[in-house]
């Protein structure tokens, strides 16, 4: 695996990779792997694309210091899981080389309600400095595809929206949940609970399949309101539990296709903050 840290050196490099007709499949991530993470860079390969994964702990994106600062770190670990699933490409740059003073990076896109609602309402900004980030890291890398997970949902569709916008030549593709046997989503932050805490947080997947078959006898509302009740656990503390449609992640309508429903949830676990979601109808 190559490992490029300046910008300069990157793009010189996957010059001559699309000169030589090589497709680029790009993952970003904060770090900290997990086989989530993983599992996005085996789709890639699996997709015959020459696989570049950046790690870069994006300050525009945290709304609080304290959360930025104990964003777990692990880059000795993170380059030898990147080998040992094939990764060609690492990009690990630092502040100065993703935002650079004499560069404009920030953007002004209207994300119309996608950004105010559920992760939107709760850590305001955030959404604008995910959308600069990737808008920024697309410009260095110009992948062909962009691999990105269902795990943060709105993310994903507010990274959509933004290259329909701005009309960026890049295929993104949506990967599946991956998760420990027991049911919680992989996350970096789960590296901060403990192993009581782990086994609470077992709570959110049960509420979000238990949801599954609330809204066959139930509206949406009254499921809402029941999920927030069985999240309600010691040391657990739902921020919030919503159906929405997955196309505009506001809530459903009468005529809302059943498949077109997913539920998305926040949960603190003890001082770590898990989400997750599930689709209803699949
Ligand atoms: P992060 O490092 O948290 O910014 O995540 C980088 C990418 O990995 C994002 O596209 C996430 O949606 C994706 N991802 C994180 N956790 C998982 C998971 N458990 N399963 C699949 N993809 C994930």
């Amino acid at each position: 695996m190559l490992l490029f840290k300046r910008h300069a050196d990157l793009r010189k490099y996957l010059n001559q990779i699309k000169l030589a007709g090589q497709k680029i499949g790009f993952v970003p991530t904060m770090g900290a792997l997990h086989d989530g993470h993983l599992s996005l860079i085996k789709m890639a390969k699996k997709n015959r694309e020459l696989v570049v994964c950046s790690i870069f702990v994006n300050p525009t994106q945290f709304n609080e210091q304290k959360d930025l600062e104990t964003y777990p770190r692990t880059p000795h670990k993170d380059i030898r899981m990147l080998e040992m699933v094939g990764c060609d490409v690492l990009f690990m740059p630092n502040t100065s080389e993703v935002y650079p003073e004499e560069t404009e990076t920030s953007l002004n896109l209207d994300l119309g309600m996608l950004d105010k609602v559920m992760e939107g309402a709760f850590r305001p900004g955030h959404f604008d400095g995910v959308a600069q980030v990737v808008k920024r890291l697309l410009d260095l890398v110009q992948p062909h595809s962009l691999y990105m997970g269902q795990k943060d949902f709105q993310q994903w569709t507010i990274i959509n929206f933004m290259i329909q916008e701005l009309g960026i030549p890049v295929q993104l593709i949506r990967c599946p949940i991956i998760r420990e046997p027991e049911g919680l989503a992989m996350s970096s932050r789960n590296a901060r609970l403990s192993e009581e805490e782990k086994i609470k947080a077992l709570a959110i997947f049960e509420t979000l399949k238990l949801s599954k078959d609330w809204i066959q006898k139930m509206p949406y509302q009254d499921v809402e309101k029941e999920a927030m009740k069985n999240l309600n656990l010691p040391g657990l503390k739902p921020e919030y539990f919503k159906i929405v449609n997955k196309n505009t992640l506001l809530p459903p309508s009468e005529s809302t296709p059943f498949e077109n429903l997913i539920a998305c949830t926040a949960v603190w676990v003890g001082r770590v903050r898990l989400i997750d979601n599930l689709f209803l109808g699949e």
